[in-house]
């Protein structure tokens, strides 16, 4: 069975209640019939209004993070459980600014991947080099690395209730995207990793590509083999942009 286009935005901390209300019931009515899955993953204290506003529609909604701990003294941290009494059914792990800016490691990412699949939450696993590792040609090191990592702590059966998103760093918020060829050539890569755990898992796995997606790009990107769709910043915060990217799925 050919496996589904899925767009998710990722909102960072962007939003306001106003200007999210308007971007929300834009979104809700825009994508309404599309055949690709659409989600968005908002800020922490927007998580009832998205759940408000979205609730019935086929704009699914979830956060950003999550803590690896179930509850306890933990300050400033969110639990899985938090995110399911707000409807939640995605959480972003591993994003490259939380690997880069919160020291998000491998072992931490794993944590937060088993925390967020214990909570019934889907998680969206980010992976992806940076320029500096892209141009030591190391790649397929790097991704291979980030993706071992939680296979080896949750096991590879564990990705038919995940979803993996290929960002190159270089290519987020950059306006620099990754050409389809660069990016399919990644993708594939880590299908075949995962093909080598469960080849059931791997062919069912959606692997989205993330890095300055634009409703111009979008079409060509999500038409290679193992592309099913994108994770959407900085495009996810205009209404038209995002339903045009939705719209390629
Ligand atoms: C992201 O932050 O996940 C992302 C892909 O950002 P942008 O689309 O702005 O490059």
């Amino acid at each position: 069975m050919p496996r589904s286009k899925f767009v998710a935005g990722n909102w960072k901390m962007h939003g306001s209640l106003s200007a999210n209300l308007s971007l929300l019931t834009a979104v809700r009515t825009g994508v309404a019939g599309f055949r690709a899955q659409v989600a968005v993953c908002v800020p922490y204290p927007y998580l009832a209004q998205a759940q408000s506003a979205l609730a019935g529609s086929n704009v699914a909604w979830g956060a950003q993070d999550v803590s690896e701990h179930v509850q306890g003294a933990y300050t400033g941290e969110v639990s899985g459980q938090m995110l399911n009494d707000f409807g939640c059914r995605y959480v972003i792990i591993g994003h490259s600014e939380r690997r880069s800016c919160y020291g998000d490691t491998d072992a931490v990412v794993a944590a937060k991947y088993a925390a967020a699949l214990k909570a019934g939450l889907t998680p969206i696993l980010c992976v992806g080099e940076t320029l500096t590792e892209r141009e030591a040609n190391i790649t397929a090191q790097v991704v291979t690395r980030q993706l071992d990592a939680v296979i080896a702590g949750s096991g590879v059966d564990t990705l038919a209730r995940a979803v993996v998103a290929y960002e190159p760093v270089w290519a987020i918020g950059t306006g620099k995207t990754a050409t389809p060829a660069q990016a399919q050539e990644v993708h594939a890569l880590i299908r075949a990793r995962v093909a080598a755990g469960s080849p059931d898992v791997a062919a069912g796995l959606q692997i989205l590509y993330g890095g300055s997606v634009k409703p111009g790009n979008a079409k060509e990107l999500f038409g290679q083999p193992d592309i099913d769709g994108g994770l959407i910043g900085g495009a996810s915060l205009v209404a038209d942009d995002f339903i045009g990217i939705c719209a390629a799925g």
